[in-house]
């Protein structure tokens, strides 16, 4: 595996498009391919590292979208020259499924939850800043609730405090959505803030009809 630098990135990351060799920019701006399985099946993101080794390993079995990140490797002994790989927003490679493809469940993480509650506080439905926000569990674990995405939402610290051990009916603090568990298309969507517009109508055109992520 030849070492491989970042050359330039689309529009999309950074304003210069081309950057010298060794010098990263911010790890967050930098977009992140989505994987897929050589039949279309949604896999996960990739960090421009694991894409460019399917390129150069000759595992991209096809792509979408135009190039949106260039990285360049070794000088050819031969030619002298540097060569340079293209990364696409969507790459599918060759090989078989990981068993994950098959909509695996979301971990149940704090950034998680926030963000499929877009970080309002599911009681008095007001946003709130991550340090602000806790996880409610529905039904109280102390009554026997389990941590589960059906059974926790973003609360604020004012209202899970108040809420206490109490479910939202003993509390009289009714809930302004039920809690729902993503599917795994919903989660890539929510646990990503640079997402590139082809990827983006990509995903969306996966959703699960159901979803009620669908701005
Ligand atoms: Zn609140």
């Amino acid at each position: 595996m030849p070492r491989l630098a970042l050359v330039g990135a689309g529009t999309n990351a950074h304003p210069d498009g081309r950057l010298p060799a060794g010098d990263f920019p911010e790890r967050s701006s930098v977009p992140r391919m989505l994987s897929l399985d050589a039949h279309g099946r949604i896999l996960d993101w990739m960090h421009w590292q694991d894409a460019a080794c399917l390129y150069v390993r000759g595992a991209v079995a096809w792509t979408l979208g135009d190039p949106c990140l260039t990285v360049h490797g070794g000088i050819n002994r031969w030619s002298g020259l540097r060569s340079e790989i293209s990364l696409h927003p969507i790459v599918a490679a060759r090989g078989h499924a990981h068993p994950r493809a098959l909509d695996p469940s979301p971990a149940l993480t704090n950034s998680a939850l926030f963000a499929r509650d877009a970080s309002l506080c599911m009681y008095c439905g007001k946003e709130y800043g991550r340090h602000s926000l806790t996880r409610d569990h529905v039904v109280p674990l102390s009554r026997g609730g389990r941590d589960t995405w059906e059974n926790v939402v973003c609360a604020c610290f004012h209202c899970n405090s108040r809420k206490g051990g109490r479910t939202p009916q003993q509390a009289s603090m009714p809930l302004l959505a039920v809690p729902y568990r993503p599917s795994w298309v919903e989660h890539l969507i929510l646990s990503n803030r640079h997402i590139l517009a082809e990827q983006m109508a990509f995903l969306k055109h996966h959703l699960p009809k159901r979803a009620r992520l669908q701005a």
